[in-house]
This record gives C-alpha cells, sequence and structure tokens, in this order.
C-alpha cells in the first residue's frame, strides 16, 4: 500500500460525490434547454446551487460555477480588475500579496505587462503572513486601487491570512477584495461573507477535478472572461458540468459537516508527523506558522531538510512509496526554490531542500509511519547525493536584493 501525502495537490473523491455524479450522469438534458429533459439537467444544476449556496452561507445567485479553482481566480482578478477600470479608469493599482497560488500570481503579472496595472506586492513575515496594516496603509496612500487580492491560506507552508482584518480594511476604503480560498475552504472555518469575491475548488475537498466556484457578490463589478450563452450571471459563459457540479455539491456538505471533527485529528497526526522528523533529523526546520486553526492549516506540514535535495527527497520517497511534494518550480530545465519561502526571508538553498507533506480526510496513521519509516535511509542516501545547487541567474538575484 502506497502513502499519499499529498491531499493539498488534490484529495481523494469522497463516496458520496461519485454517487450523486454516477447519478447526474445519466441526464440527458442540456441545462440551458427549454424542453423537459433540459428542465430536468436545470433542476440538478439549481439545486446543486442552492446546496452550496446554503453550505456557505450566500444567496445561489452569488455563486458563480467554474471549471476550477483556476479559472475563477482569473475570472476575479482580471474581471474585477476590469470592472472597476470601466467605471474608473484613474483606478490602476493592483494590492496582490507575494505568496499567492500562481493561479492569482500570474494573471497579476499579466495585468502589469499588457493592461498598464500598478502592482504593489505585499510583503510577508517569516512566518508567510501578510501585514493587514500595510494594506491599510497602501489603501490610504494616494492612487487609486482597483482590487486587492490575498489568499486566505497557502498552499505550501499553510499560513492562515488574517482576512477579516483585510477585508475590514478593504471595505472601510470601499475597494473590492479578492480571496483564494481554494486550500482553505474544507479545512478551516471560511466566512464566504467577508472578501467581495471567492475562489474555490471542488477537488481540494473531496470533489472532482476541473470544477469550482467563484462566489461574487451580486455588486461585484465582474466583467465577462469567456463570451458565449451567457450562462453564469452572463461572466462565465459556457455549457454547465452538470454532474461535476452535483459532485462539488455533495463534497462540499459532508466536508463542512465533518469539518469539526476532522480537523483537530488532522492537527494531531500532523503534530505527530513533526514531532517524528524532529526525533530522526534534530536539524530539519519547520517552515511556516505554528499554533490553530487560524495560523495554519491542521494537514499541512513543510520541512527543509539541510543538505538534501528537495527533488532527490521526493523521488526517494516515490521509490520507498510515499507520495509528498517539493512546491519548487522548474524554470529551463533547472529547479528554481518557491517564490513563496523566498518571500519569507528563507535562503534559496535551504528553500531548495524542502518537502511539503499534507493530510486529508483519508489519511491515517499508517501514512505518517510510512514516512517516518522511509525517512532515515532516504535522508542518508539524499544527503550523500549532494548538495542543492542554485542557478547562476537566481544567485546573482539574491546577491543583488533581486
Ligand atoms: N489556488 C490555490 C491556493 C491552489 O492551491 C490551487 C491548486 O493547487 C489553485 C488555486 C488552482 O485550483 P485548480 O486546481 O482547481 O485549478
Amino acid at each position: 500500500m502506497r502513502a499519499y501525502l499529498d491531499h493539498a495537490a488534490t484529495t481523494p473523491l469522497l463516496a458520496c460525490a461519485r454517487e450523486a455524479m454516477l447519478d447526474a450522469l445519466d441526464t440527458t438534458g442540456n441545462a440551458s434547454s427549454l424542453h423537459t429533459a433540459g428542465r430536468v439537467a436545470r433542476r440538478r444544476l439549481e439545486e446543486a446551487r442552492e446546496s452550496i449556496a446554503a453550505d456557505l452561507g450566500v444567496t445561489p445567485s452569488e455563486v458563480v460555477l467554474t471549471a476550477g479553482g483556476t479559472e475563477a481566480d482569473n475570472l476575479a482578478v482580471k474581471g474585477l480588475w476590469w470592472g472597476r477600470t470601466a467605471e474608473r479608469p484613474q483606478r490602476r493599482r493592483v494590492l496582490a500579496s507575494r505568496v499567492e497560488h500562481h493561479a492569482v500570481l500570474d494573471p497579476v503579472h499579466w495585468l502589469g505587462e499588457h493592461e498598464g496595472a500598478e502592482v504593489v506586492w505585499l510583503d510577508v513575515d517569516a512566518l508567510g503572513r501578510v501585514d493587514a496594516e500595510q494594506v491599510a496603509a497602501e489603501l490610504a496612500r494616494p492612487g487609486e486601487v482597483a482590487l486587492v487580492t490575498v489568499m486566505w491560506a497557502n498552499n505550501e507552508v499553510g499560513t492562515v491570512q488574517p482576512i477579516e482584518a483585510i477585508a475590514a480594511a478593504c471595505a472601510q476604503a470601499d475597494v473590492p477584495l479578492h480571496v483564494d480560498g481554494v486550500q482553505a475552504l474544507g479545512s478551516i472555518p471560511v466566512d464566504a461573507g467577508l472578501p467581495t469575491t471567492l475562489a474555490v475548488s471542488a477537488h481540494k475537498l473531496g470533489g472532482p477535478m476541473g470544477v469550482g466556484a467563484l462566489l461574487a457578490r451580486r455588486s461585484a463589478p465582474l466583467a465577462a472572461l469567456t463570451h458565449g450563452g451567457g450562462q453564469e450571471r452572463q461572466v462565465r459563459s459556457g455549457t454547465a458540468d452538470v454532474p461535476g457540479i452535483a459532485g462539488f455539491a455533495a463534497a462540499l456538505h459532508e466536508t463542512l459537516v465533518d469539518l469539526p471533527e476532522r480537523s483537530p485529528r488532522l492537527a494531531s497526526l500532523r503534530d505527530e508527523l513533526l514531532g517524528g522528523i524532529a526525533a530522526l533529523a534534530p536539524d530539519a526546520i519547520v517552515n511556516g506558522a505554528l499554533g490553530g486553526l487560524d495560523a495554519r492549516l491542521p494537514g499541512n506540514a513543510h520541512v527543509s531538510f539541510p543538505g538534501c535535495e528537495g527533488d532527490a527527497l521526493l523521488m526517494l520517497l516515490d521509490a520507498a512509496g510515499v507520495d509528498v511534494s517539493t512546491g519548487s518550480a522548474c524554470t529551463a530545465g533547472v529547479p528554481e526554490p518557491s517564490h513563496v519561502l523566498l518571500a519569507m526571508g528563507i535562503d534559496p538553498i535551504l528553500a531548495r531542500s524542502s518537502l511539503r507533506m499534507t493530510l486529508g480526510h483519508s489519511s491515517t496513521r499508517a501514512d505518517v509511519d510510512a514516512l517516518l519509516g522511509a525517512l532515515p535511509e532516504v535522508l542518508e542516501r539524499a544527503r550523500r547525493a549532494g548538495q542543492v545547487r542554485v542557478s547562476p541567474r537566481l544567485a546573482a538575484a539574491v546577491r543583488d536584493g533581486g
């Protein structure tokens, strides 16, 4: 049996989601058709939307269904930008945290390069936390702000952001706030009423891949990114994936019902994992915030192992039957340290020596034991394999303070 410790990448489909999807797969109609078959599909779609809305405490018309988290983030970032600048072209500033997922980071960069957005990158502290006071200070500076975007919880180190305080600062300045809630929803309590828009994804909480939603207040000035049949409040045209959405609604409901029991269970399993790693590798360093559900996602463990290459650790653990992640990206064939760890001020070599291990609904003590059982030999072999090398370009950038 393999041990799966990569639930932040995707978590297994829940039985209730599979059942709901199988049931809906036999529905023939297109939810936009007017005949009886179409109306049956439409009823399933609207029931799923109502269930998602009720579970998240929003109204059904605030649920814009998408093909996943990346699409929801793009719709929010670019849609709010175009909506807000159409209202007032002077709104050129975009405030974004440095630790966003690429689904937000890349659209923000794109707006800077192609639309003349003036991007203000919000710093994080050594634990990966945005300072709500910095957000308030930036909002008070001259220059009108089109939107602010800060994720609820980080996908690499699990750090939870002070969203309530950031939402209060944005409300005070009357500027829309987009929050990427893809990792937070289903892991910690999420108040969907706080941000203007909230991106969520089904496959991170036991639903199918390729389904998600942008929860968008009716007043959110969202421009459409896809044009066509005018579905989803005219901002996201395209035939609805009724079976996928039915699976999403079922998974979300069960996940939220189970959250009060599951989150502390995963947090204590994660702490056992970290305790075991500390005993086996006393020089290992835990990255990100420690503490309760308001500080760190309960299933997240992120650790640097000095002297080891993260990719080597991943491959050796894979060969030993344990699935984990490094979180680092490859640029031109050279693995680069993660932008999240660099923003936290972590040394690039140490950043490249890191592993992300994430637990989820199907995790058990046996998964933790499998990792801890394999780790001593994996560490020894990875240390022998050698030290991390960093590309000359990155070394120069770090030297120059870039
Ligand atoms: N945002 C965060 C924080 C994520 O972790 C991910 C997926 O890893 C996404 C967005 C993208 O979601 P999806 O895989 O549904 O496109």
